[in-house]
């Protein structure tokens, strides 16, 4: 059986076959709100933000910046305000994640906006709104959020965007010395110095420091360490130059998270000790005064704390070559609400839910209910053999990148996410209906253009 504590949310417990969240059964769950559903366990999220920034504040002291939750990895005005009440900032690299900010009634000051090609309305309506920082990543953004914040007579706090030269992939780290990302200036080729110098001639743009992410889900602590050790190395080179010290130094997120049995969610202590002894330890060689660390974690906040519900609609079993079979289980969502396994091979594991089985496991692979061949969400798990239509199938650690990437492909309703805390539940993002798909269906007649 797969159930594994580590990888549920926090809340999450396992008894008699019966999944429940936050003390409520996943099979009242799925009675009570309809199957696909992301269920979010509240108190985990909550806890969970405030964790990282207890963590900061523990392995910082006063040079802890503002963690900023990775609003990309799941935003909704709800989940917006759960943030501001953690007391913790917001990235957001949209407009659209913006206007969700705005509705929450985010404070402007936390939140940071990133993306590599805002749009002179996303700059302007950023500045209007009165964010925090802006983080730029081309000269192009240097031009426009000069001209966009001297016509709004302000001065936009920004921080450049830097790549430091190295790639984090799941397990390892590639040293890239040609660079080759849509994202962020070549420190090594010089872009990253003529930025500084742009920034610094710009009229209407104060320079607080620099930003890089190196990726995702990482679990060693060594591309962080490298990426700040390069980028304090910048900073000591603007000291050296301008003969003044930038004050912020943001490290980015990916921080890793379990999705399968033996795997481990990093530790924001153990990962933030590890940083702060090599960036205090680099300032002190560089005879840097210690700048505000800030971070970007999305994944590991939000990842954990979401299970996903399905119910199964049919299965059928496949024979292999070599004698061997396979078994279909197909679920009633799939690659519109989970896009991770199509696009990157993600890996999860899943859960009989609403009851006790002692038939024995098979190979099964679990699909969705799209007319794609690649819309599978797990490729390969054992699963009792008696799953049958009509059973409920759990899958933790969707919170992150899930209802995020969902899609209306096939004309799909996109999942509603309901929040569960202590016996309670409470939608904050409602299922689609048909008339939503409907809604931007329009019939016109043509007007001549031309
Ligand atoms: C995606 C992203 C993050 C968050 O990444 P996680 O893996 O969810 O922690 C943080 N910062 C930037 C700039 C990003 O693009």
């Amino acid at each position: 059986m797969n159930w594994s504590p580590e990888i549920f949310s926090i809340n999450s417990s396992y008894q008699d076959g019966q999944l429940s969240i936050a003390g409520i059964k996943a099979s009242t769950l799925a009675k009570e709100f309809g199957t696909p559903l992301f269920v979010i366990d509240e108190n985990d999220f909550r806890v969970r933000a405030s964790t990282w920034n207890a963590s900061l504040e523990r392995h910082f002291g006063g040079a802890a910046g503002t963690v900023y939750y990775a609003g990309k990895s799941f935003l909704c005005v709800e989940v917006a305000k759960w943030i501001n009440e953690a007391g913790i900032g917001l990235d957001v690299c949209t407009g659209g994640e913006l206007a969700v900010a705005q509705q929450a009634g985010f404070p402007a000051e936390r939140i940071e906006v990133h993306g590599n090609n805002k749009s002179e309305a996303e700059i302007a309506e950023a500045l209007r709104y009165g964010v925090g920082t802006i983080v730029v990543d081309s000269f192009h953004e240097i031009e426009r959020v000069n001209r966009l914040a001297k016509a709004a007579g302000m001065s936009a706090k920004v921080l450049i965007r830097l790549t430091p030269g190295i790639e984090a992939h799941t397990h390892e780290f590639i040293a890239t010395a040609h660079e080759d990302v849509k994202f962020g200036f070549s420190i090594a080729s010089g872009a990253a110095w003529k930025a500084v110098e742009e920034c610094e001639a710009a009229s209407n743009i104060s320079l607080m420091g620099f930003h890089a992410h190196i990726g995702s889900q990482i679990f060693t602590s060594d591309g962080f360490e490298i990426s700040a050790t390069r980028l304090l190395e910048f900073m000591a080179k603007y000291r050296d130059h301008f003969n003044r010290e930038l004050p912020e130094l943001d490290l980015g997120g990916g921080y890793g998270i379990a999705y399968v049995p033996g795997e481990q969610t990093l530790d924001p202590d153990q990962i933030l000790l590890a940083i702060a002894t090599v960036v205090k330890h680099q300032c002190k060689e560089l005879e840097l005064a210690l700048p505000k660390i800030s971070i970007e974690p999305g994944r590991a906040i939000v990842g954990p704390t979401t299970t996903t519900l399905y119910e199964v609609g049919t299965t059928k079993t496949v024979s292999l070559e070599g004698g061997a079979s396979r078994r279909y289980v197909a679920v009633d969502g799939g690659m519109s609400d989970n896009i991770r396994p199509a696009l990157y091979d993600a890996e999860y594991t899943a859960l009989l839910a609403n009851r006790k089985s002692t038939a024995t496991e098979t190979s099964t692979r679990i699909v969705g209910k799209h007319c794609e061949s690649g819309d599978i969400i797990i490729r390969d798990i054992d699963l009792p053999l008696d799953i049958d239509a009509g059973d409920l199938l759990a899958i933790p650690a969707t919170g992150a990148y899930g209802r995020s990437m969902a899609s209306n492909y096939n004309h799909m309703t996109r999942p509603a996410m309901v929040a569960v805390n202590a016996g309670s539940a409470r939608i904050i993002l409602r299922r689609e209906n048909f008339a939503d798909l409907l809604a931007l269906d329009v019939q016109e007649s043509a007007r001549k253009l031309s």
